[in-house]
This record gives C-alpha cells, sequence and structure tokens, in this order.
C-alpha cells in the first residue's frame, strides 16, 4: 500500500529533524483548516499549528493565489535592490509594530536571531565601542539552531555536542514562578529575575555587553509567562546600561500572544524584534529583524565599509513577502489576533479542572500558547517522568488531536504538554481540544 511504501522510502531517505530516528513519522498529504490528514487518511486536528506557525489554518485559497500570481509576475530579484512585496511588506510590519523600524528579511527564525546580534555589534562599533559585543540571554531559552543562535539558546542538551559554539553569550535564570530559581512567591519578592539581569551585565562589565535577547514569554522552553513589571524593570536595565533589548517575536508575534506582537502585553519597546513562523504563517519561509531606525542610522557614515555586510540569498524573496502580505491580510480581515486571544481564554478556562489532578501542576498560558506541566505529585512537584508525558501524548494522538511538549530540554525537566491551535478553530474544535487534553489527563489514572 501506498502509505507503507511512503514510509519505507522516508525511512531509507529522510534525516528528520531532532527526533533521534523517527521510525513511525505521521506522513501528512493534507491540510484543511484546522485539521490535517496523513496517509493512510487520518484525520488530525493541528493542535501546535505545526510547529506554532499555520495561525491562519491549512488550504487558504487567497495565500496560493498570492504566491501564484507573484511567481507569474516575477518570483525572485536578490535584496540588493527593491520591489514591492518587500516594500509593501516593510510598511506593513511597522504598522504592526507601532514603531519606526527598519526591516531586514531573511528566511528562518535562526537567521533572524543571527542578524540581531551581528547588527548589534556592528552598531556598537561604528560607535567606537568595539568591546560592546555580549549578549545577556535566559536558561530554557531557544533562539535558534545555527551557532549564533545556539549559543543564544539556554538548554544544555542541544547545545553539548557542537561546541565551542559563539562566544560571549551569557544565561540568567528565567521568570518561572512556578519553579522560582531564587526560592521567591511572586507578589512578595523583588523580581530577582530581572534583577539577575543586571548583575550579568554588572559582572559582565556593562560595557562589554551589546544586548539581551529573550522572548516576551518562553513558548518552546516550557510557557513561561514573566510577571507584569518583569520586561518594564528589563527595559529599564537595559536603558540604564546602553544595552540593546532584543526581543524574540518568533512564536509570540503576529498574534499567538493574544495581541500584534508579545511585547505589545507589557508595553515596552524594543530595540530590535526578530520575527518568522506567523509572519507567512509557515506557507513560505520568511523572516525579518526589525530594528529601530535610529539604530540602522549608524550604519549610514560615509566611513567606507560602514554597512551591514550581510546577505541572504533567498531572505526577502518575493514569492515570501506575497505571502506574507496575504497572511496579514486574512489576520486582520478575520480579526485573529482577537480569536487567538479568545482561544487562550477559553482553553485555560476548561482546562482549570485539570488542577484536581494529582499529576498536572500548573497550567499556564500566553494568549493562546498553553502549557500544562505534569509533575510526579503537586506538594514535591518533582516533575513527571518521560513517560507519563509521552503517555498524555500518545492519547491525544489516538484521539485525532496532535499536541507538543517542552522540546529537547535537561532530562527531567521535558515535563509540559503544549498546545497553540489554529486562530481559525470553531468554538467545537475548541470543545473537542478540551475534552480531548482532559480525557488523555484522565486516563493517566488518578494515583500519582
Ligand atoms: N526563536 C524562537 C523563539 C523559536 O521558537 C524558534 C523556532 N522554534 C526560533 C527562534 C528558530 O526559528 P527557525 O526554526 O525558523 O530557525
Amino acid at each position: 500500500n501506498r502509505a507503507e511504501e511512503l514510509l519505507s522510502k522516508d525511512r531509507k531517505y529522510v534525516w528528520h529533524h531532532i527526533s533521534p530516528h523517527n521510525d513511525n513519522p505521521l506522513i501528512f498529504v493534507s491540510g484543511e483548516g484546522c485539521w490535517v490528514k496523513d496517509a493512510e487518511g487520518k484525520r488530525y486536528f493541528d493542535g501546535m499549528s505545526g510547529l506554532w506557525c499555520v495561525n491562519v489554518g491549512h488550504g487558504r485559497e487567497s495565500i496560493a493565489k498570492a504566491a501564484y500570481e507573484q511567481m507569474r509576475t516575477i518570483a525572485y530579484s536578490p535584496m540588493m535592490q527593491a520591489h514591492i512585496p518587500a516594500i509593501e511588506l516593510a510598511e506593513k510590519i511597522n504598522e504592526w509594530l507601532g514603531g519606526d523600524y527598519r526591516i531586514f528579511f531573511s528566511n528562518s527564525g535562526s537567521d533572524a536571531n543571527e542578524v540581531a546580534f551581528k547588527i548589534a555589534r556592528q552598531h556598537f562599533h561604528q560607535n567606537g565601542e568595539p568591546t560592546r559585543h555580549k549578549f545577556i540571554a535566559r536558561h530554557r531559552a531557544y533562539h535558534g539552531s545555527s551557532f549564533g543562535a545556539l549559543s543564544a539558546t539556554g538548554q544544555a542538551q542541544r547545545k553539548l555536542k557542537y561546541e565551542p559554539l559563539g562566544a560571549g553569550f551569557e544565561h540568567v535564570p528565567p521568570p518561572y514562578c512556578y519553579r522560582c530559581p531564587f526560592g521567591q512567591t511572586y507578589g512578595s519578592c523583588k523580581l530577582e529575575c530581572a534583577e539577575a539581569i543586571e548583575d550579568a551585565i554588572n559582572w559582565e562589565g556593562a560595557d562589554s555587553v551589546a544586548g539581551v535577547i529573550m522572548e516576551p514569554a518562553i513558548t518552546g522552553g516550557g510557557i513561561i509567562v514573566p510577571p507584569p513589571e518583569y520586561l518594564t524593570k528589563v527595559r529599564d536595565i537595559c536603558d540604564k546600561h546602553g544595552v540593546l533589548l532584543i526581543i524574540d517575536e518568533v512564536i509570540c508575534g503576529f498574534g499567538r500572544s493574544g495581541e500584534r506582537f508579545g511585547h505589545r502585553n507589557f508595553g515596552v519597546k524594543p530595540d530590535i524584534v526578530t520575527m518568522a513562523k506567523g509572519l507567512t504563517s509557515g506557507y513560505s519561509p520568511l523572516s525579518a529583524t526589525a530594528v529601530r531606525a535610529d539604530l540602522y542610522e549608524s550604519f549610514k557614515s560615509k566611513e567606507a565599509n560602514s554597512h551591514f555586510r550581510h546577505v541572504n540569498t533567498f531572505g526577502g524573496n518575493q514569492v515570501s513577502c506575497a505571502v506574507a502580505l496575504a497572511n496579514l491580510a486574512i489576520l486582520e480581515e478575520e480579526r485573529l489576533v482577537e480569536r487567538s486571544a479568545f482561544i487562550g481564554q477559553e482553553l485555560s478556562r476548561r482546562f482549570q479542572v485539570l488542577l484536581s489532578h494529582p499529576n498536572v501542576g500548573d497550567i499556564r498560558s500566553f494568549g493562546s500558547a498553553i502549557g500544562i506541566e505534569l509533575v510526579e505529585d503537586q506538594t514535591s512537584k518533582k516533575p513527571a517522568a518521560a513517560d507519563k508525558v509521552l503517555k498524555v501524548i500518545a492519547e491525544c494522538k489516538s484521539r485525532g488531536l496532535l499536541v507538543g511538549k517542552n522540546g529537547d530540554t535537561v532530562p527531567g525537566f521535558n515535563n509540559i504538554i503544549t498546545l497553540s491551535p489554529p486562530f481559525v478553530a470553531s468554538d467545537d474544535e475548541l470543545d473537542f481540544v478540551a475534552r480531548t487534553v482532559i480525557a488523555a489527563i484522565a486516563a493517566l489514572g488518578s494515583s500519582s
């Protein structure tokens, strides 16, 4: 049969991402709305929107048309010159950001972060501050797979076999209130998690630090949502020490957080914003690094070689930019950012009953990025063993729902079930998601 034939060829030829040796992958053949179909004809609700990206759902005609029309008109021209889709998209991204930014296009979230690091370093170089080259990032954070982005990543398991990585990346503990790394309780703490950033800047030497990079809420590392004042405090610390604040909106951007961008939930203005996934809802590879306009101006000096020496052949290609414009039009016309906020509230509300299950320690959400933290028992908070986590995922899958977990992190801390449904999920579909997750966790049994 066709499915078996495909599977044997897959095993023979394809090297899968991250999965050790993916001997039983789903082979997706089609998608419509929130649903995907595999080679055996089984349908699944795409509870992770692919990998946090198919936010407008599968099979969108207007995006397919935009790609087709653009390919017929002109499919490619390099970004040393200009083209209409990039011009229009850069303007649109500025509108979404509500600020004055210059947009550098690349292909992936990792690319966008590499560009951010290089721009930050060169900016200080242009200003005659060549020693400002370090970056502060956080444990548990994921910023990409390429060397710079991996250096910024705060998960040892992803890095160990690839060292030495880029020098100059320091990590501090995240604002993880459920397991406060400082042993504090939110409400009576001094936001030691934010102070840790200032400590790191001071100990590294403030005039050696170029930037602080963070997601508005850590997503892949376990849906770690900071207290409301955290980001403003970080912004103040960066300002005080002349350090750039780089916000990674690769997952949170374009509605996942329930706002247009995650940082808008906290009222801060970043110096650099990186974005990818939701920019095209995964219909075509594209990412962007938005840089404060006056930083861009610092590259305009008359000095030879003051320009940013970075080229990316496919970055900002005409087809991907046209696709992004069609995607953003859908988000606006169908008011999907608001829908995302609703989805997050609704699923969190439904999931509250899970807190009576001994293996559920915490439920967190940032817009419609949702995490259910599984524990061995609620008192010790010991992270649930891998078999429990895998059982919940398998149980959801057998009931037709795909969910995720918090990546490939430190052993014993891979215990957070994640959901990020497409924003087009109907009320009935949300009901299906809620019922399925609740039933899958109930299937663990109730003895801890
Ligand atoms: N930053 C964050 C926050 C991400 O979640 C990811 C990907 N999951 C990346 C960067 C890297 O993006 P890409 O896989 O497109 O390189």
